[in-house]
């Protein structure tokens, strides 16, 4: 079933967006070559403890950590290790938090240091199709038109699109209906409501669109070991436009602030 969240709820929300943002800004005034990927999640644990939420990914379906740490060829679902971050990587960091009752979910990809220039062009068209997906979330569309918008735009730049792994509804479950899928076509699926909360996530890859799962029994990664990067914010569908209730400004502001 499918429910549309009162103004309330969509407050509650927004409140565990906005401190995934900013525990997502933590984690990107700390990471550099070096670091490893356990320091991160403990950090983003610490701070989203510290501000009265609780980490949303643990233990959820067993998964060990507060953080989504996928690096490279990894697109989603990798778990922090020992594994240190190195220039030239592009870590996308996907993070989780519960708050009186409701789930916040969004995750950023960061270049560290410089990279292949194929590979920031990959990062910034991902970013952007979300973008691009996140115009389509107003009601009297459909789902079909969200996955639409962001599959013209990546693959007119030659990339692909992953399959296998969708958005999500989201709200006091991490995963609720309806699936938005980051592929589709124009007028097909769901017809979209005011107060319907999704999460918008492009995992998209710079090879094929082929993806595996590792015998970790989490981490997926392409096929074929190309990069793939994956950018999330949480919005609401209204009439019109759709309001982001998640935010990359923290983040950003971080980032400037150190180049
Ligand atoms: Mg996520
Ligand atoms: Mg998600």
């Amino acid at each position: 079933m499918i429910h549309l969240k009162s103004e309330e709820e969509i407050e509650l929300i927004r409140q565990s967006s906005l401190l995934v943002g900013k525990t997502l800004a933590e984690v990107a005034r700390i990471i550099d070559p070096g670091i490893t990927t356990e320091a991160l999640d403990r950090r983003a644990e610490e701070f989203i403890r510290d501000n009265g939420g609780k980490p949303g990914f643990k233990g959820y379906n067993g998964f060990p950590s507060t953080l989504c740490i996928s690096i490279n060829e990894v697109v989603v679902h990798g778990f922090p290790s020992k594994r240190e971050v190195k220039e030239g990587d592009i870590v996308s960091v996907d993070c989780g938090v519960l708050m009186n009752g409701f789930h916040g979910d969004s995750a950023f990809t960061f270049v560290i240091g410089e990279v292949d220039a194929s590979v920031q062009a990959l990062v910034n068209a991902t970013r952007e199709s979300l973008t691009m997906g996140i115009e389509q979330a107003v009601a009297g569309n459909r789902i079909g038109d969200i996955g639409y918008a962001i599959q013209q735009y990546v693959e007119m730049r030659g990339y692909s699109v992953v399959r296998d792994l969708v958005g999500h509804g989201l709200g006091r479950n991490l995963h609720e209906s309806p699936d938005v899928p980051n592929y589709g076509r124009r007028g097909v699926g769901h017809r979209l409501q005011s107060g319907l909360v999704l999460a918008i996530e492009p995992m998209i890859n710079l090879g094929g669109k082929a993806v595996v799962q590792e015998r970790d029994g989490w981490t997926i990664r392409t096929t074929d070991r190309k990069a793939s990067a994956h950018f999330e914010h949480d919005v609401v569908v209204r009439q019109g436009k759709a309001e982001v209730l998640s935010t990359f400004e923290f983040i950003d502001e971080v980032l400037k602030s150190r180049n």
